[in-house]
C-alpha cells in the first residue's frame, strides 16, 4: 500500500539509479512511500556498470599470468596459456547484466516505479521526464546522479583519448597504453593492463603516485609496479596527443618525452554529474566544481531536495553513497535525524599488490598529534618463498602516543583490502595499541604482523622523526 502526499504525484522522486539513488528509492518504497526513480543509462550506476565491479573482475583476469608463474615453484607445470579479451568482456557483460537485473528487481519488488529516462528539475517539486516530455511532481526529490570522468578538455587531442568508461568496452586489447593520473583509477588500470600483457606507462604530475595515501604505501607500490615492468613517469604531464602514421597515438609531455602508444587513457578525477539537471531552475546551489552543496543531513539549500553520493563530492566511494542514502531514510522517513559519518572510512586500491588503508597516514598523524608511534613491518609473503617471486608486504600502524589509540593502519600486500575492512572496525571502535597487543595472532598469516609489532619502529615528536 503506497501513500502519496496530498498534492503530489509521488512522495519521493529519485534522479539517478546508482548506488545511492537505488538504495534511497528502494527503502523508501518498502516503507510504503510512493516512489519513482529515473535513470538515463543503466541501473547500478558507475560502481556496477563501469566501475568497482567490472574493474575487480578485470583485476582477477589480470592476475592469472602471475599465478601460472608461481605454480611452478609449487611443483605444477602449467601448459601453454593464452588470453582472449573478447571472452573476458562477454563474461563480464553477462555478469553486469545479471547484477543490473537484481537492482531493477529490488526496486520493483519494493514497489518503486522505474522510469527509463533522463530527468531534469523544472522547479523545487517538478521534474521533467526527457524521454516523453511529461512533467511529474514530488514531495521530496533526491538527486543521486553521480559523477563523470573528467574529459580534460584543455588537453589538445583529449578527444582521441579514452577514460575508464571506454576501458570496459574496448574492442581489442591495445598493445601499449599511456595512462595519465596517479589516483585510484590510473593505478588500478595500469596494473590491470600490464597484467593482461599490455606495455604500460603511467604519467603523474606529482612526486609520488597516490597523493592521499601513506608514503610507505605510495613508495612500496611504486617499486612493486616498476619491478613488474610498468613504467612510471613522475612530475610530468601530457602536453598534447595526436594521431601518428602507424595508426596509434603520439603523446608529447611537458618534460620533453615523446611516447608512441596505441591508446591513451585519462584518469584525472571525476566531476559531479550536474550539467543540465535544472538545478538553477529549482534554486539548488552548487560549488565551483558543480557539486551540489548539502548540509549534514544531505539536504540542499532547497528544503525538499536532497543529494547523495558522488554528485555532492564529499567522499567518492560506493559504500559512502549507500550510507548517505540510509541516513536520508532515517532522517526523513523514520523520524530519526541521522547525519552520515565520514570519519575513518576504510578503503582499498585494487592494485597488484593491493593497498588497504584506514585512518591517518603517518604525515597526517604527525601534523595532528605531538607524540606518534609508528609500527612498521616489511617482509616477504610466505607464498613468495617457494614461488621465488620477489615481492614485499608492508604493514604499518600509526598510534597516538597520548592516548595509545591506533589512528591509522596501512597495508600493502595480498588481500590488503580484505584486511582493511576488519581493521576499519577496530579503529572505529577506538581500539588502542594495547588491544592489538593482547589479541592472539592467527598463524601463519600475513595479518598476524598487525598484532605482533610490539616495539615502535620509530617515533614522531612534534612532526620530527626520532628513531626509537
Ligand atoms: P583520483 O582523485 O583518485 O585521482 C585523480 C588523479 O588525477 C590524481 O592523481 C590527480 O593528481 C590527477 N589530476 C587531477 N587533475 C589533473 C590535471 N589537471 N593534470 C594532471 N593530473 C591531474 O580520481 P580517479 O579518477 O582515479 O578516481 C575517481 C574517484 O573514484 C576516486 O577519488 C575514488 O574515490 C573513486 N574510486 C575508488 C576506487 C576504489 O575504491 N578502489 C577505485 C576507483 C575509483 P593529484 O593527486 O596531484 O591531485
Amino acid at each position: 500500500m503506497t501513500t502519496a502526499a496530498t498534492t503530489y504525484d509521488y512522495d519521493l522522486f529519485v534522479i539517478g539509479g546508482g548506488s545511492g539513488g537505488v538504495r534511497a528509492g528502494r527503502v523508501a518504497a518498502s516503507l510504503g512511500k510512493k516512489v519513482a526513480i529515473a535513470e538515463e543509462y543503466r541501473f547500478g550506476g558507475t560502481c556496477v556498470i563501469r566501475g568497482c565491479v567490472p574493474k575487480k573482475l578485470f583485476v582477477y583476469a589480470s592476475q592469472f599470468p602471475e599465478h601460472f608463474e608461481d605454480a611452478a615453484g609449487y611443483g605444477w607445470s602449467v601448459g601453454e596459456s593464452s588470453f582472449d579479451w573478447g571472452k573476458l568482456i562477454a563474461a563480464k557483460d553477462k555478469e553486469i547484466d545479471r547484477l543490473e537485473g537484481l537492482y531493477r528487481r529490488g526496486l520493483e519488488n519494493a514497489g518503486a516505479e522505474i522510469l527509463a529516462t533522463r530527468a531534469e528539475l523544472v522547479d523545487a517539486h517538478t521534474v521533467r521526464l526527457v524521454a516523453t516530455g511529461k512533467t511529474v511532481t514530488a514531495d521530496r526529490i533526491v538527486i543521486a546522479t553521480g559523477g563523470t570522468a573528467n574529459p580534460h578538455e584543455a588537453l589538445p587531442g583529449h578527444e582521441l583519448c579514452i577514460t575508464s568508461n571506454e576501458a570496459f568496452h574496448l574492442e581489442t586489447l591495445p598493445k601499449s597504453i599511456l595512462i595519465a593520473g596517479g589516483g585510484y583509477i590510473a593505478v588500478e588500470f595500469a596494473n590491470i593492463f600490464h597484467g593482461l600483457g599490455v606495455e604500460t606507462t603511467l604519467i603523474y604530475r606529482g612526486k609520488e603516485i597516490l597523493s592521499r595515501f601513506d608514503i610507505d604505501m605510495r613508495r612500496g607500490l611504486h617499486a612493486a609496479m616498476e619491478a613488474k615492468g610498468i613504467r612510471i613517469i613522475l612530475t610530468d604531464v601530457i602536453d598534447d596527443v595526436a594521431k601518428n602514421p602507424a595508426g596509434g597515438l603520439t603523446a608529447r609531455t611537458k618534460g620533453g618525452e615523446t611516447l608512441q602508444v596505441e591508446t591513451v587513457m585519462l584518469a584525472l578525477g571525476r566531476d559531479p554529474h550536474t550539467k543540465g539537471l535544472g538545478l538553477e531552475a529549482a534554486g539548488v546551489k552548487t560549488d565551483a566544481r558543480g557539486a551540489i552543496i548539502v548540509n549534514e543531513y544531505s539536504r540542499t539549500n532547497v528544503d525538499n531536495i536532497y543529494a547523495l553520493g558522488d554528485v555532492t563530492d564529499r567522499v567518492q566511494l560506493t559504500p559512502v553513497a549507500i550510507h548517505e542514502a540510509m541516513c536520508f531514510i532515517e532522517t526523513e522517513y523514520r523520524g530519526n535525524p541521522t547525519s552520515p559519518d565520514h570519519d575513518l572510512i576504510a578503503t582499498a586500491v585494487f592494485s597488484q599488490p593491493e593497498i588497504g588503508t584506514v585512518g591517518l597516514s603517518e604525515e597526517e598523524a604527525a601534523k595532528k598529534f605531538a607524540d606518534v608511534e609508528v609500527y612498521r613491518a616489511e617482509f616477504r609473503p610466505m607464498k613468495a618463498t617457494l614461488s621465488g617471486r620477489s615481492e614485499r608486504t608492508i604493514m604499518k600502524l600509526i598510534v597516538n602516543a597520548g592516548d595509545r589509540k591506533v589512528v591509522g593502519a596501512h597495508i600493502l600486500g595480498h588481500e590488503a583490502g580484505e584486511m582493511a575492512q576488519l581493521l576499519g572496525i577496530t579503529l572505529k571502535a577506538g581500539c588502542t595499541k594495547d588491544d592489538f597487543d593482547r589479541t592472539m595472532a592467527v598463524h601463519p598469516t600475513a595479518s598476524e604482523e598487525l598484532v605482533t609489532m610490539y616495539k615502535p619502529s620509530y617515533l614522531l615528536k612534534n612532526g620530527e622523526r626520532v628513531d626509537g
